[in-house]
């Protein structure tokens, strides 16, 4: 069982931005992935993780991107800026996805956030208190933070790179645990 919950950033994290086909209502209609996030996001679903779409848009143009590409099952929740009333950095939108998750502050230790945008993502998932992890291959974005709350606490290079460090974290997750759980009546510890 994974322990592990990821949120997800959409546009330029999993989205190739360039390739946005809007109406006139400014709703995506199409939009390419980049290359591997198709296989990323399935391969994480397929492993069992928890998985939350936590991006500023309007629902129906992720609706329409990730119904193209069969994805829209991938994510248990969503935490939309267009539903939710703001935009990241804008703590209300993580706790949304926290909150219909079930999840407390007590979880934040297990929670990532992964997105490209150093004063939405990185900024937001700082703030809150849970951990950073930055998509830095998108060409349009400044990938230099502008201050502490903007250090990413891991990097990934491309999408694909995310199925390890996650495997690896949630490896970690659960050997941190040891170090809480209850001591057994018989242990002897040596000084
Ligand atoms: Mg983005």
């Amino acid at each position: 069982m994974k322990d592990l919950i990821i949120f997800l950033d959409s546009g330029d994290t999993l989205v190739d931005e360039s390739t946005e086909v809007r109406d006139e209502r400014g709703i995506v209609q199409y939009a390419e992935l980049f290359e591997g996030a198709r296989e990323t996001l399935l391969k994480l679903y397929e492993s069992g993780y928890t998985i939350a779409l936590v991006a500023d848009g309007m629902r129906e143009s992720f609706e329409n991107v990730y119904n193209k590409y069969n994805l829209n099952h991938c994510f248990k929740v969503r935490a939309i800026s267009g539903d939710v009333g703001c935009e990241k950095p804008c703590e209300k939108m993580f706790y949304h996805a926290m909150n219909e998750l079930g999840l407390t502050d007590k979880d934040k230790d297990r929670i990532v956030m992964v997105g490209n945008n150093l004063k939405r993502d990185i900024l937001g998932a700082n703030r809150v208190g849970i951990t950073s992890i930055l998509a830095s291959y998108s060409p349009r974005y400044d990938m230099r933070p502008k201050n502490e709350n903007e250090i990413p606490d891991y990097v990934i290079a491309s999408p694909i790179e995310l199925v390890g460090l996650i495997e690896q974290l949630d490896i970690q997750y659960k050997n941190r645990k040891i170090l809480t759980r209850p001591v057994s009546e018989n242990a002897v510890f040596k000084e």
